[in-house]
């Protein structure tokens, strides 16, 4: 079976009906790459970039930054890159060495996971963000960036980070760097709120990403990193997956991309669900690509939209569940 999975490297991940969907990995270090390209993905759907800033007792410098991008883009060679800037906080945190390294660092909090994370940390360490940006916009020159921005919760964070996104770019534009030919600015949707204020967010944000890691977390109060509660960890839950509805609904019928990347992405249980819904896009990690372009392949869209219909009515995680695994019989 891995062999015939194997086989799938350089086939279109395209349903019964014709219809393309892109299924792109998500990786953490210039490393992964070797696997980007072993399964064949369309893209780089998540860079977590805060994995260049972990394990370390110093921070990555910009020059250190350009290079790691910049051998994302040459292996990628045009394909869509989406960069995530730097997630630091909650579950990632800094070293205590390289926190002291901050002006005005934060004493411990008590309650990383609603403290100082994400887009939060960067608006609290203008100096990290500023790099970042000079990083990505440097090593992106000639081509199409598309940054993500993690843990959005308001349009008001989006204007901020684009006015300092438009400074950097100014700055930039002053020394006579080469920039690129666009540079696209995304949100990740990962905190109900976000899906509360959508109507909002789409006039601001270029596209969507759906991070239902931390959607999961924040949408049932589970700490996702604390096994006491694991099992209240529920991706079937339907309350999470009526918001990751109403995201894809919402925004593609603005005409703008949404793709999904949290660990749901990678189940093929939930291939045809995502698909139902209107999805397109998909990014998992790269060993995950080949079963779910296998269930893609088996996958007609109008019945995945049923399917999906009858998934958002039912009432429980264990419903839902059960309803799944009577699918599986129908795919191979
Ligand atoms: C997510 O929250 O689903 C996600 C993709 O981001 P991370 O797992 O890095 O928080
Ligand atoms: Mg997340």
């Amino acid at each position: 079976a891995k062999r015939q999975l194997r086989k799938l490297k350089d086939v279109s991940a395209v349903t019964t009906d014709g219809t393309d969907v892109v299924l792109a990995a998500n990786i953490a270090l210039p490393d992964d790459l070797v696997d980007v390209h072993r399964v064949g993905a369309s893209g780089i759907g998540l860079f977590r970039t805060e994995f260049l800033y972990l394990n370390r007792e110093d921070l990555p410098g910009e020059e250190e930054q350009f290079l790691a991008y910049q051998k994302i883009f040459r292996s990628m060679r045009g394909k869509s890159v989406v960069i995530r800037t730097a997630d630091l906080g909650g579950d990632k945190m800094l070293s205590r060495e390289s926190m002291a390294l901050l002006r005005n660092a934060p004493v411990e909090e008590s309650n990383p996971a609603l403290g100082l994370r994400g887009i939060r940390f960067s608006f609290a360490y203008p100096e990290l963000l500023t790099t970042q940006l000079r990083a990505i916009l440097r090593a992106g020159a000639g081509a199409v960036v598309n940054i993500l921005l993690p843990l959005v919760t308001s349009p008001v964070e989006v204007r901020r980070f684009r006015e300092i996104l438009e400074e950097v770019r100014a700055s930039l534009e002053a020394e006579e760097a080469k920039l690129p030919e666009a540079v696209n600015v995304g949100g990740m949707v990962e905190v109900p709120a976000a899906v509360a204020v959508l109507r909002d967010l789409i006039p601001v944000l270029d596209f969507f990403s759906l991070g239902t890691n931390d959607l999961v977390q924040y949408t049932l109060a589970v700490d996702r990193t604390n096994a006491a509660v694991s099992d209240y960890y529920e991706e079937c839950h339907p309350a999470v997956l009526r918001l990751i509805a109403e995201t894809i609904r919402r925004v593609t019928g603005a005409g703008k991309s949404v793709s999904v990347c949290g660990e749901m992405a990678g189940r093929t249980d939930l291939t045809e669900f995502f698909l139902g819904l209107g999805c397109r896009v998909l990014s998992m990690d790269a060993s995950r690509i080949p079963s779910v372009k296998n269930r893609v392949l088996q996958i007609d869209s109008e019945d995945a939209t049923d399917f999906s219909r009858g998934i958002l009515h039912r009432r429980s995680a264990e419903s839902v569940r059960r309803a799944l695994t009577e699918r599986e019989t129908r795919f191979q």
